[in-house]
């Protein structure tokens, strides 16, 4: 029998405390395309679509494909692109069915200028269309801020596994495994999620240590071989910069039917999630700590490859700027050599290195514009070493086939350090942002990355050393000055120890 589904992926990490809004123009910067367009733009990408299209040749499912829509963290999605994206997979909805199931790829942690759990609000509106029967299956990001109202108007609910994360591919495998096992009529999956009052915890859900994080996943991947009811265990560490009332680490227990169990089982692992909520792997420097350690491993000398330095709170991937000087501003003071630092977003920076040229010698106020709290702009002289258009495509483990567009770019050499200079927002989680550049960071003998954790996946087999800057950007892990006004209070680590 062929069972027809309706799919579609609509992602985006909303930080609620960016000035910087997201328009649909942010999703044609990186991923948009619509209905049958849509196994063309992501041949070869290693994203959630691409397993949902591997499971419909499987299956034999007849695959009715709405959007697929990625925009770089930023503030709260304009209304063009929920009505453009959401619109393509709600139209499709009403106009193309009936459907036997709905597999679709979400965040988990959108926020639009008009409703502050998007996803709620859209699996609301698609269960209004296709009525309470149709079983709807949902991947999300391990960061994912899982509601009550998801919960409600979902069936199956499954999270990446990995962070960095490399197993979208197969966790749109394992979504729509449980949801074949529906349509055929084997299972009636249930969906109950449980919270505490944290909004951080299992050491922000990295797997690349055995932290509280790991030992749950690997908790529940026991728990699915050994118990045939439980149908999916799906972990969230949440995302910190939302102003949402529910805010914070889930955990979702798909179960086969109701049954008091299977919340029993999620309250259990929230309880270990919180009693665990101190644990934290990173050792976050300051800028001036950043540099002392540089300098002290630089006149060590030892070991093979760059020291890559991870520019923590200015990472776009979790919707900061981009565009901090603070760490640059540092790291060029001492004078580093043999160094690169991507990217600064500066578009007007760009602009003027490129129009400058290659071998020009130019001075710019670099950074530092969307927000000079987090650094002013630099007022820097140095030479244009190379000049691109920005587009790479991913070979790393994390985007892996996903053409990036850093639009106009330039590498600007400031003393001993090459700085990609872009006009787009990306976080550097690939190697190629250097190397589309001709700058091989294999090479350097210091890396500068602004990226939290999604780095590691193409950085950390090539660096001899990693270090955390916090040098609080937007994304600095102390939370106390976020304006948070709906989420729920008391809370960890904003009111509780
Ligand atoms: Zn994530």
């Amino acid at each position: 029998m062929t069972f027809r589904v309706l799919t579609g992926l609509f992602g985006h990490e909303s930080n609620a405390f960016s000035k910087l809004p997201t328009s649909l123009l942010n999703f044609e910067n990186y991923l948009l395309a619509f209905g049958d367009d849509v196994p063309a733009k992501i041949e070869g990408a290693k994203i959630e679509p691409a397993g949902v299209e591997e499971a419909a040749a499987e299956y034999g499912w007849d695959l009715v494909r709405t959007v697929v829509a990625w925009a770089t963290p930023s503030g709260p999605v304009a209304r063009d692109a929920w009505d453009t994206c959401a619109g393509a997979i709600l139209e499709a909805a009403m106009s193309k069915g009936p459907f036997d199931g709905v597999l679709i790829n979400l965040h988990g942690a959108m926020a639009t200028v008009d409703y502050d759990d998007a996803e709620g609000e859209l699996l609301k509106q698609l269960r209004a269309v296709i009525g309470p029967d149709v079983p709807v299956a949902i991947t999300l990001d391990l960061h994912a801020n899982v509601t009550d109202l998801m919960t409600e108007h979902a069936d199956i609910i499954c999270a990446y596994r990995t962070y960095p994360h490399i197993d979208q591919i197969e966790t749109s495998r394992r979504a729509a495994a449980v949801l074949q096992r529906t349509m055929k009529g084997e299972v009636k999956p249930v969906a109950v999620t449980a919270r505490r009052d944290t909004i951080e915890g299992l050491d922000d859900g990295r797997t690349t240590t055995d932290n509280p994080m790991t030992t749950l996943l690997n908790r529940a991947t026991d728990l699915e071989l050994a118990d045939p009811g439980v149908l999916m265990v799906s972990i969230h560490a949440g995302f910190t910069p939302a102003n949402l009332y529910e805010a914070g680490p889930t955990v979702s227990v798909t179960g086969d039917g109701s049954d008091d169990r299977f919340r029993a089982i999620a309250d259990e692992y929230m309880d270990y999630a919180w009693e665990t909520r101190h644990f934290d792997s990173n050792t976050y420097l300051s800028v001036d700590e950043t540099i002392g350690e540089l300098h002290r491993l630089l006149a060590d000398g030892t070991g093979k490859g760059p020291i890559v330095v991870a520019d923590f709170s200015d990472n776009p991937g979790s919707g900061a700027y981009g565009d901090s000087t603070l760490l640059l501003e540092g790291l060029i003071q001492t004078d580093l050599q043999n160094a690169c630092f991507g990217t600064i977003c500066d578009a007007d920076s760009a602009a003027k290195l490129v129009s400058a040229g290659e071998g020009a010698t130019v001075t710019v106020n670099l950074g530092g514009k969307t927000d000079p709290a987090f650094g002013a702009p630099l007022e820097l002289t140095g030479t244009v070493t190379r000049v691109t258009d920005g587009t790479y495509v991913a070979q790393g483990p994390r985007w892996k086939g996903v053409t990036h567009h850093l639009g106009p770019t330039a590498v600007f050499k400031v003393g001993g350090m090459e700085i990609v200079v872009a006009s787009n927002r990306i976080q550097l989680t690939e190697v190629e942002a250097f190397t589309h550049a001709g700058i091989d960071p294999r090479e350097r003998d210091v890396v500068v990355v602004k990226s939290m954790q999604h780095f590691r996946a193409a950085f950390a087999p090539l660096a001899r050393e990693i270090l955390i800057c916090d040098a609080g950007a937007l994304s600095t892990k102390d939370i106390s000055k976020l304006p948070f006004t709906r989420l729920r209070r008391p809370i960890f680590p904003l009111d509780l120890d």
